[in-house]
């Protein structure tokens, strides 16, 4: 007589998770095959992949309720993941294979929109873009804007408090947030979805979730903020003797036009150079590429604002051009394309939201995601320039940015073929860029996290007594450590 082999006590456990999650979710909403998990375990750049036990897709609340209690009980780690287009690690599960990979992209309910509040009530798997285009049919919008705007999710945003190109006039997605409902590590539904916009009951949790990056909760719902629909934009590139003239501009126009700078991004010849090389298809403004060139955008919301002249000029598109021919007197600005049309707006957006795909195409480099006081980005440029070729000589500085905010994308690349010297020296680079950046005021992180990637740089550049009290608000929320394990906290 033949015996059936015996199962491990590790088959057995996998199988009781996957018949609990099952039951909860039901079977086409747990992939555990290689192929299914693919495209959830895989970060953005597709460098970079994990392990899960399973990816469970919730369809509510309640689900994700059930989800966490089960995972609590069993301390199991949950990978909460949205959109996947997070940039620095903290989406994907580690290589343990001990996770579950907590998906949210079934949950893209719009619960509700108030014309008259003017929130909306989203659900966390809602793409970004599918609420820009929701809302705007009903002449309201909502302003957090970047180039992953197609994929990433409102669950997602909120994790990362996300930031982007709108953040001059709107702040980040904190300060578009009204409420969140979020479900704790041990299953519990905490409802703060208010619209209220003066709350004052205790500690602000809905802010506490907010940029927590999965490691205190999981964020299923929010009630956002939203805006008039702006009835005109004006955009153009234009040419600036160097930073801080491109911040002089910057002041000069949101004086003149009552602060309706919507962005205001850094723009130099490296990144025209890069985007020509690897996407060629895109349509380049200049012939004659500037040293450093701003992308503006203003934005009227106003009809006497938008109305056309009869000289066919709109009132916020004829301050734009005062402003400018003032700043052509001045020598502020020395040349200067303003689109005359969406298709022409949308060809110099294109460009601005291809950067990170094109400095990703050029292959090796050291990326940094810093945030300035805006007075000190021109003088931190400037020294990064010399420091940095000091390390790596003939090292070429790419400093893109949100300069209406102080938030630069600054990348480092080597010399043609000298990408060996690069990892050879990365130490050293980063910590020259990041060890002047606190006596400059600014942050080693602005806007896309800590996630896996900066867990040295927390270590090394967090005040301590900050990482200590985060490390007590951790262990009190998540006290099986079960949340993101290994993100954001070293
Ligand atoms: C082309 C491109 C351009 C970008 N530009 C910008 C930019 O200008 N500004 C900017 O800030 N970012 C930018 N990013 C980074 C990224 O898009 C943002 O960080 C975005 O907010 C992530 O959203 P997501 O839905 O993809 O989140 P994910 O990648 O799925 O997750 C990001 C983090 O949040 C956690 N998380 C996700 N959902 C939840 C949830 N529901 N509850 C709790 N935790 C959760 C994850 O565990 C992870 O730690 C860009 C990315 C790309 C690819």
């Amino acid at each position: 007589m033949r015996h059936r082999p015996q199962k491990k006590h590790g088959d057995d456990r996998l199988s009781t998770l996957i018949e609990k999650l099952v039951a909860i979710v039901g079977k086409s909403n747990v992939l555990t095959a290689q192929k299914d998990q693919t495209k959830y375990i895989t970060d953005w750049p597709g460098d970079k992949t994990g392990r899960a036990r399973a990816v469970v897709r919730p369809a509510n609340t309640q689900e994700v309720s059930k989800i966490m209690e089960f995972a609590y009980h069993t301390t199991t780690p949950v990978v909460p993941q949205s959109g996947n287009t997070g940039v620095a690690g903290g989406s994907i599960p580690d290589q343990s294979g001990d996770a579950i990979l907590l998906s949210l992209e079934r949950m893209n309910i719009i619960r509700d929109i108030s014309r008259s509040a003017q929130t909306i009530v989203v659900e966390a798997g809602c793409v970004l873009e599918t609420i820009h285009t929701t809302v705007e049919e009903l002449g309201l919008f909502f302003p957090l804007n970047f180039g992953a705007r197609g994929s990433c999710m409102i669950g997602g945003n909120l994790a990362t408090n996300a930031g982007g190109s709108n953040v001059v006039r709107y702040g980040n997605t904190r300060d578009l947030c009204l409420g969140i409902e979020a479900v704790m590590p041990d299953g519990e539904i905490m409802n703060l979805l208010s619209g209220l916009h003066k709350n004052n009951t205790g500690y602000d949790l809905r802010n506490l979730l907010i940029g927590s990056e999965g490691t205190l909760g999981v964020i299923t719902a929010a009630t956002l903020k939203l805006f008039p629909l702006p009835k005109a934009r004006e955009t153009c590139l234009a040419t600036v003797n160097d930073i801080s003239g491109g911040l002089d501009l910057l002041n000069l126009i949101q004086a003149e036009t009552g602060g309706a700078v919507e962005a205001f991004e850094l723009m130099p010849k490296a990144l025209f150079e890069l985007l020509a090389k690897h996407l060629p298809h895109l349509k380049q403004p200049f012939t004659d590429i500037p040293e450093m060139s701003v992308l503006i955008e203003i934005a009227a919301t106003s009809d006497a604002d938008a109305k056309m002249s009869e000289s066919g000029i709109t009132p916020i598109a004829q301050k734009l051009e005062n402003v400018l021919a003032d700043a052509f007197e001045s020598d502020l600005v020395t040349d200067a394309v303003i689109a005359s049309s969406e298709a022409q707006r949308s060809e110099i957006w294109t460009l601005r939201e291809s950067a990170l795909e094109a400095i990703t195409a050029e292959g090796e480099r050291i990326g940094f995601d810093i945030a300035l006081p805006l007075d000190a980005v021109h003088e931190f440029v400037d020294e990064m320039a010399g420091t940095v070729d000091r390390i790596l000589p003939g090292a070429r500085m790419l400093p893109v940015g949100h300069l209406g905010d102080g938030n630069l994308h600054y990348t480092v690349f080597p010399k043609e073929d000298e990408t060996a010297n690069l990892r050879k020296h990365a130490a050293d680079i980063k910590a020259a860029v990041y060890g002047p950046l606190s006596s400059y005021g600014g942050s080693f992180s602005a806007e896309h996290g800590i996630g896996a990637n900066k867990l040295a740089e927390m270590t090394a550049f967090k005040d301590p007594a900050a990482l200590a009290v985060m490390r007590r608000v951790k262990a009190a929320l998540d006290p099986k450590g079960i949340m993101n394990p290994g993100r954001m906290l070293p």
